[in-house]
């Protein structure tokens, strides 16, 4: 069996190493960029994603990539805190959660293709159109860095060509751009003094301007604490999805003014970045269909959601997974696609609703609604059962709870 798969980003490259775990060895990658250059900020990878790359045998050269955040401490514009919760392995997970560079990451999953899979990844290669061929193959047909159309052949083609995805497109060809939350994020990296234990993500603010930062693997060289950050607000920028438009910290840092606490000195962070990226906070709406004829997508390109939900690498490696053991496992290739789209999909139209719904930021909203100016004692204003209830909802809705994971069974099959 062939498979194409478009799109050499987190959720492409897991594809691959899942299918060839999987005992696939036909697999090509066909990638836009004519070099993968290891582009974006900070993603955090959930304990799932872990879990998976763990079974694929990669934890060891993915942990050495990141910081595994102990805690995730919500405050209010003051920096008062609101909510505070244990993560990972500290909050009964059997896996880790990672904060880890997204460049560095997608740089360590291509080098352990190649050396699994030899040289499958074709650069330069823009998906433009797919069409079905003989006895239900599909054929993509690509325009390669030269202008030139190239084709391909699989038995299965998958597209995980983000958010902008092409194959979508093809789908759904009057969708249009990605919906505009009217957020704006700006993110960035700076090496500043370590802030609290070193193993804390914090969110600060509320819905309307927010400030989220956790700490990243330190790199040599650096004079103090590498970490990410997310600045975010209403009304400002543009709902052009650019990953890559990079922009001045100082009107940015400006908008933080007044944000500086004992523990951390926002205004300062941002300033200090080495570069600021501006994108708008935009997601995509969930579909009724993923796969038609033999063509299904996969990652952001089949549910792209809101950056600061967690959410966008570790789903897409968890989608890779389960196509791998869902085309191992059932005997035809139609009722693979379909098993795959059946336990992804409505998982994911769900979650997606969940993260527009603000999740477990709701107890930030609800701070503001109650004390703008802040509070002697947060229990003041949210009782200790509120506080709760809004925590462990949204871990019950969005399968996050730990039970949830640590019971369920492995991912892990090799076709017969
Ligand atoms: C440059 C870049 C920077 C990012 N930075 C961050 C970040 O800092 N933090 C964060 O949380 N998330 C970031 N993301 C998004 C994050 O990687 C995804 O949400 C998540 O990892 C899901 O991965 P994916 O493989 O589905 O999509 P992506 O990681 O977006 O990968 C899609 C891949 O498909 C390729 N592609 C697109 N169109 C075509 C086509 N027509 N033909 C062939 N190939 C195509 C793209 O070049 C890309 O390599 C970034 C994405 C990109 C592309």
């Amino acid at each position: 069996m062939k498979i194409v798969i478009v799109g050499a980003g987190i959720g492409g490259l897991a594809t691959a190493l899942s299918l060839e775990a999987a005992g696939f060895r036909d697999i090509e990658i066909h990638e836009r960029t004519t070099e993968i250059r290891g582009l974006g900020v900070g993603l955090n990878l959930l304990p799932h994603a872990i879990r998976e790359l763990t079974e694929l045998g990669l934890d060891d050269r993915i942990s050495t990539l990141g910081v595994a955040p102990a805690t995730l401490s919500y405050m209010n514009r003051q920096g008062q805190l609101i909510w505070s919760e244990p993560r990972g392995v500290e909050a009964g997970y059997r896996w880790p959660q990672l904060s880890v560079h997204r460049g560095r990451l997608q740089l360590a999953l291509r080098d352990a293709v190649i050396e699994r899979l030899g040289d499958v990844i074709r650069l330069g290669h823009r998906l433009i159109d797919v069409r079905t061929g003989d006895h239900g193959r599909e054929i993509a047909r690509f325009e390669n860095a030269d202008g030139l159309k190239v084709e391909a052949e699989g038995d299965v083609i998958v597209g995980a060509d983000g958010i902008h995805s092409a194959l979508r497109a093809l789908r759904y060809p009057a969708e249009g751009a990605p919906p505009w939350s009217g957020l704006t994020l700006w993110r960035g990296v700076a090496v500043v003094p370590e802030f609290l234990d070193g193993r804390t993500m914090i969110m600060a603010g509320d819905p309307e301007q927010k400030f989220v930062a956790y700490p990243l693997a330190a790199e040599p060289g650096d004079a103090g604490a590498r970490v990410n950050f997310i600045a975010e607000r209403r009304g400002t920028g543009s709902p052009d999805a650019d990953w890559n438009r990079s922009v001045d910290p100082w009107p940015i840092a400006a908008l933080f003014e007044g944000w500086t606490y004992d523990w951390l000195d926002i205004p300062a962070v941002i300033s200090a970045a080495e570069q600021i990226l501006e994108y708008p906070m935009v997601d995509r709406d969930a579909l009724p269909r993923w796969t038609f004829g033999r063509t299904t997508l996969l990652g952001d390109a089949a549910h792209a959601m809101y950056p600061n939900g967690s959410n966008g690498g570790s789903q897409a490696i968890l989608d890779a997974r389960t196509l791998a053991f869902h085309l191992a496992t059932e005997p035809d290739i139609d009722p693979a696609l379909a098993a795959y789209e059946h336990a992804r999909r409505p998982a994911m139209t769900e979650l997606l609703a969940t993260t527009r719904a603000t999740g477990p930021e709701r107890v930030m909203q609800i701070a503001r609604e109650r004390a703008p100016e802040g509070f002697a004692d947060v229990h003041d204003v949210i009782s200790a059962e509120e506080l709760e209830e809004v925590a462990n909802g949204y871990k019950r809705a969005a399968g996050f709870h730990p039970s949830t994971l640590n019971e369920r069974a492995s991912l892990s099959a090799v076709r017969a």
